[in-house]
């Protein structure tokens, strides 16, 4: 179902663009409070994403990556765990490279991501950013996405890994109001392939299909057979929308169990995204 809005017709890349020069696009980096601000914010975002009770990711599983500046990213560092992040994990790391090798389109093997990524990171020394750095640098040129959180939450990706799961979520149907207030009208799903470039390229290509058809970036993604992305504008959101997608997950297992899951209208759904009072409550919230 097509909405309307300003992006509507601009491809995912002309987005990019269009965001990097309102930006101003600048070079070099500056160590300002706001960045440090920034990089604690994503720390304490990804302990959360990364809390054992929570079962969204174990062990080295998952990633996470906040905009930095109009020049460079965080993201966090290859081998480390969200969990017990440290500052001397998160790695800085230029757009620029990144976004120019996923539009060039040009085959990628290991040894050239390897080098793609060594020399687009700016620091600390010795740190390697994540192999999904590619999809971070793309997810956070989207409008209005600051950080974005990728895990394996447990009750997802039993979603994920189900065929009527999958089919429930390709249907783009949501079940409950507050799903809708909190993770926005509908989901972005992505057949599996595998992580990295193959997965960034993917992505991409799905979120670029979903700002044609809704007009802004998808809050939720859901990754076939391995796992889920929350796009946020700040580190809160991403964490509310994480809380929110697992708890949905459990309903429409429960659902699913008892027969065919009754979701919203299409016209239900709608009234609830466009709904005064619903914006409101969102602000409360602080989404
Ligand atoms: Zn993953």
């Amino acid at each position: 179902m097509a909405r309307a809005g300003p992006a509507r017709h601009e491809s995912a890349l002309n987005l990019q663009r269009r965001k990097l020069s309102v930006l101003g696009y600048i070079n070099g980096m500056a160590d300002t409070p706001d960045t440090e601000a920034k990089l604690n914010e994503l720390l304490t975002l990804s302990h959360q994403l990364g809390e054992t009770g929570r079962q969204w990711a174990i062990l080295g599983e998952g990633n996470t990556s906040a905009w930095r500046d109009a020049n460079t990213f965080f993201v966090k560092a290859s081998g480390s765990r969200l969990g017990s992040l440290a500052a001397g994990q998160v790695a800085t790391v230029q757009f620029a490279p990144i976004l120019d090798a996923l539009a060039s389109g040009a085959a990628l093997d290991d040894a050239d991501v390897q080098a793609l990524l060594k020399g687009a990171a700016l620091g600390p020394p010795g740190v390697m950013p994540s192999t999904e750095t590619l999809m971070h640098a793309y997810l956070l040129t989207l409008p209005g996405v600051g950080f974005a959180g990728h895990t394996h939450v447990t009750s997802i990706n039993g979603l994920n890994c189900s065929p009527r799961g999958w089919a429930f979520l390709l249907a783009g149907r949501r079940l409950f109001p507050d799903e809708i207030v909190v993770c926005g009208i509908a989901p972005c799903c992505v057949p599996y392939v595998d992580p990295g470039v193959p997965l960034a390229r993917a992505v991409q290509q799905k979120v670029s299909a979903y700002l044609d058809t809704y007009g802004v970036p998808p809050k939720t993604i859901y990754l076939q057979n391995h796992g889920f992305i929350a796009l946020g504008k700040s580190a809160s959101e991403v964490d509310a929308i994480h809380q929110m997608a697992d708890k949905a997950a459990h309903i429409l297992t429960a659902a699913l169990s008892l027969g065919e899951p009754t979701a919203l209208t299409p016209e239900q759904a709608d009234r609830i995204y466009t709904w005064p009072a619903e914006h409101f409550r969102q602000k409360a919230l602080g989404l």
